[in-house]
């Protein structure tokens, strides 16, 4: 399963959900929710893995603001009045995808 590339990125701003069409033929839609809690940038990761219970985490902002490609393997999210620093690779969604079959809208593969 490495190595799949999107033949399309969508945002939905109505169903908060970031469409990915797949090269396989296969579309899966990611909440935005999930995706702004799972920015991989430095220090997102740095504040998910804080070990103090008492620290305050601040809302993540799921408002997407902007996709920006990031050379031929990821893009950057842009969450507006979040994180902007999030780089979200396609091996990142793929393995999203492997972990929520229930996003997986359809296939379209013909054979
Ligand atoms: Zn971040």
């Amino acid at each position: 399963m490495a190595g799949m590339n999107p033949t399309a990125i969508t945002a939905d701003k109505k169903r908060h959900t970031l469409t990915i069409r797949w090269d396989d033929g296969v579309s899966v839609q990611y909440p935005f929710g999930y995706l702004s809690a799972a920015c991989p940038c430095a220090s997102c990761n740095e504040e998910r893995n804080d070990p103090n219970p008492l620290k305050l985490i601040k809302p993540k902002s799921s408002v997407l603001g902007a996709i920006v490609p990031v050379g031929s393997y990821a893009v950057n999210l842009i969450w507006e009045g979040g994180c902007h620093n999030g780089i979200y690779s396609w091996a990142m969604f793929e393995s999203l995808r492997a972990q929520h079959p229930e996003w997986v809208l359809a296939s379209q593969k013909t054979s």
